[in-house]
């Protein structure tokens, strides 16, 4: 079983034996010291980095790279727990403290990125971990593809929660001189009780959009990322209000999102497991909104009314459909599926 397989599309034939088995010996595990006590490093070598998604993809973007696996952000909500499963390792806890690093990463971009071999796409990184997650500190993956992706001149997007981002502010500004770059920060609501409730390992979003500040004020275009709202945690009419005006105080170049949560297998028993500590009461309310994967097609609708009207408040300006920048440079078509509402790509020009 090649690395590479396991990036794209999960347990396929390795026929019993666990992934990290098949892997023999090219896995190390490292205990975290220090701020990171309680935590473990796995240390693989990726055969290849750069992971392209099947034509058939709905995603915005076509290329990605995911440096780490898991992520000790422990948002309750989060998609890519389900991932960790694949690795036979625990999609809660688990996924939060046993981080997959793959630590060839920057020499792998640097290989695959020789212009006989590939074409100058767009990346996108933050599509399933956080590439700004507290382990770069120490790590620097991310610091060192993003050189590479410079270097080429290959454009990119970042999609992250952390305030680390800001430690490549003089990178990353270069890099906007020279290639085209989308960075955005993820933020789906300043509310302090929801935010500790399902977020609990990322920065207060408030120092989120101090770093939205600091980047555009470094030359950088920084949007945000309204996402995910959660039903009766974070739908509120004053609560996504509030998150949008402070976007546009701190001069976002983007506002895009306003997706509802979606609760595929694994993430929706993490997730309820998660909401019956913190909100007991919405349980059964989650249950009856979530019958399957997406909440109903009027919620979602609803939804990004109501941020599509603060945006208008705010901005009193053009509200357009636009490409997502927050995770790519431009979708080769629109992204929502037939059931979402048309303003899933939501996004206002600024
Ligand atoms: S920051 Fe992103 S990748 Fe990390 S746990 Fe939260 S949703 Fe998942």
């Amino acid at each position: 079983m090649r690395w590479r397989d396991i990036d794209r599309d999960g347990p396929r034939n390795h026929g019993g034996a666990t992934l990290f088995d098949s892997l023999g010996g090219a896995v190390e595990r490292r205990a975290g010291e220090g701020q990171f006590l309680g935590m473990e490093f796995l240390h693989v070598e990726a055969r290849t980095i750069i992971n392209s998604l099947p034509a058939r993809s709905r995603l915005p973007f076509r290329h990605t790279i995911n440096a780490y696996r898991g992520c000790s952000h422990a948002c309750s909500y989060c998609f890519a727990r389900p991932s960790h499963h694949w690795l036979d390792l625990d999609i809660d806890e688990g996924f939060e403290r046993q981080v997959v690093v793959k630590v060839n990463a920057v020499e792998r971009l640097r290989a695959e990125l020789a212009p006989r071999r590939w074409a100058g796409e767009p990346i996108a990184m933050g599509t399933n971990t956080d590439p700004y997650q507290r382990c770069e500190a120490i790590y620097g993956l991310t610091r060192g593809l993003i050189e590479v992706l410079v270097a080429a001149g290959n454009p990119f997007s970042v999609l992250t929660k952390s305030t680390l981002v800001v430690r490549d502010l003089e990178l990353l500004a270069d890099a906007a001189r020279r290639t085209e770059v989308s960075i955005n920060l993820s933020i789906g609501t300043l509310d302090p009780e929801v935010w500790r409730a399902t977020e609990p390992g990322t920065p207060h979003p408030r120092r989120r959009l101090e770093v939205v500040e600091r980047l555009r004020e470094a030359g950088v275009r920084c949007g945000v990322l309204v996402a995910p709202v959660l039903p009766g945690l974070s739908d509120g009419v004053d609560q996504l209000d509030d998150v949008v005006a402070a976007c546009v105080d701190a001069g976002a170049s983007s506002i895009s999102g306003g997706q509802l949560v979606y609760l595929k297998p694994g993430t929706r028993q993490v997730f309820l497991g998660h909401l019956a500590r913190t909100h007991p009461h919405l349980v059964e309310r989650y249950e009856a909104w979530y019958p399957g994967v997406y909440a109903p097609g009027d919620e979602r609708r609803r939804v990004h009314r109501l941020l599509e009207d603060a945006i208008r408040r705010h901005r009193g300006t053009r509200v357009a459909l636009s490409r997502n920048r927050a995770t790519g440079a431009g979708p080769r078509r629109p992204v929502s599926r037939p059931s979402e509402p048309p303003s899933a790509q939501l996004e206002l020009g600024l």
